[in-house]
């Protein structure tokens, strides 16, 4: 645990760091609770670069709290469409609803009150209040516990109860009551473009004459991490899917909201090929034997394997009592990108149309 004078020093060069070098992003330009937020959950499992397009188009569909309130779940699930882990915008949208009902749209700007918010946890809680509102508090996300794994040499592993426990602590001894929200970023800053996993820059680093990794050449080492569970371990799911196509528009189920892939919409789906038809409730003549498509992904605890057919169809659609689908729809293709779409079915959809541009 940092002595005071220790944390003092450490802040002061964080945030002079930050000052100085920070990388303009827009969610930086004119900070608000609103706009941290997003941006926060945004870029949790995503990279920045990857962010910025879908940040922009979401501030200019939904740029008010009320705004997003007001939005059709569908509509929300389409800006998000490509990002993954749907949960969160599901849980944007509510945390939007009760932030209009409770808090009159605004972001309130206690932790505490923010985290008993839909999809607001504590490191989402700590960036809003500190950054937007200036509030004292701390918050680590991976790269924070990175940095101070590293400076403070944590043995325990990076992911453990023991060892999020410890960076906490570290974190809310060395967060200054002047500029918190300066420091947490700059904290973050130094574990993205400094302190990286692999061959941390410390020779640059405003943190190395505190940095015990550094002085006792473990960076390598530090922090412990467990081994990953390899992908071909992770139970294997695999699913066949119908690429159906009548008068230029394509077929596609809207799942219900629970559930895995809830509220989003997909290619009609099913374990087996033969049940296809009993989901759509249409005639299908697949086209061969071997699938046109096969679409494999990997999630945080299983493999997916999808397989494509498409087919030649006749009948109505009709949905059979038990579907996953709340509703099947023909759209045209420029309807397509309006809807929340999964990650599956946006890659399969754009592989298909890659191969009809070979041909
Ligand atoms: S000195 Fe090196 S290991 Fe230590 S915090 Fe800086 S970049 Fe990371």
């Amino acid at each position: 645990m940092p002595d005071s004078s220790t944390a003092r020093d450490i802040a002061k060069r964080v945030v002079r760091y930050y000052r100085r070098t920070r990388r303009d992003l827009p969610w930086r330009n004119n900070v608000h609770a609103y706009s941290v937020w997003i941006s926060e959950i945004m870029l949790q499992q995503t990279r920045v670069a990857a962010v910025i397009p879908y940040y922009e188009r979401w501030l200019r569909s939904f740029p008010t709290i009320e705004a997003l309130a007001e939005a059709e779940l569908d509509d929300v699930l389409a800006h998000w469409s490509g990002l993954g882990y749907y949960n969160r915008a599901r849980n944007i949208h509510s945390c939007a609803k009760e932030v209009r009902t409770t808090y009159n749209g605004r972001l309130p700007s206690s932790a505490k009150e923010l985290r008993a918010l839909p999809g607001i946890g504590r490191y989402t809680a700590g960036a809003v209040s500190s950054i937007a509102y200036n509030q004292h508090e701390a918050l680590v996300d991976g790269n924070v516990a990175r940095v101070v794994s590293r400076v403070f040499a944590i043995e325990d592993e990076l992911k453990s109860t023991a060892g999020i426990k410890e960076q906490w602590r570290i974190c809310g001894a060395l967060v200054p009551r002047s500029s918190p929200g300066d420091f947490n970023q700059g904290l973050m800053e130094i574990g993205a473009l400094l302190c990286k996993p692999k061959n941390p820059e410390c020779s640059v680093c405003p943190l190395m004459t505190h940095c015990r990794a550094y002085r006792e050449e473990r960076t390598n080492e530090l922090p412990s991490v467990a081994k990953r569970k390899a992908a071909a371990d992770k139970p294997l799911l695999a699913l066949n899917a119908a690429y159906l196509e009548r008068g230029g528009k394509l077929l596609l189920g809207h799942r219900k909201a629970e559930g895995l892939f809830g509220g989003l919409w997909e290619l009609p789906t099913a374990p087996q090929r033969e049940e296809l038809s009993a989901l759509t409730g249409l005639k299908l003549d697949f086209y061969g034997e071997t699938a046109s498509i096969e679409h494999a992904q990997v999630l945080s605890h299983r493999r997916l394997h999808i397989q494509v057919w498409p087919a030649q169809v006749s009948g109505r659609t009709h949905l059979r009592h038990g579907s996953p689908y709340q509703r099947l729809a023909w759209l045209t293709p420029s309807e397509v990108p309006s809807v929340g779409i999964s990650t599956a079915t946006k890659s399969i959809l754009e592989r298909t149309t890659e191969i009809r541009n070979e041909r």
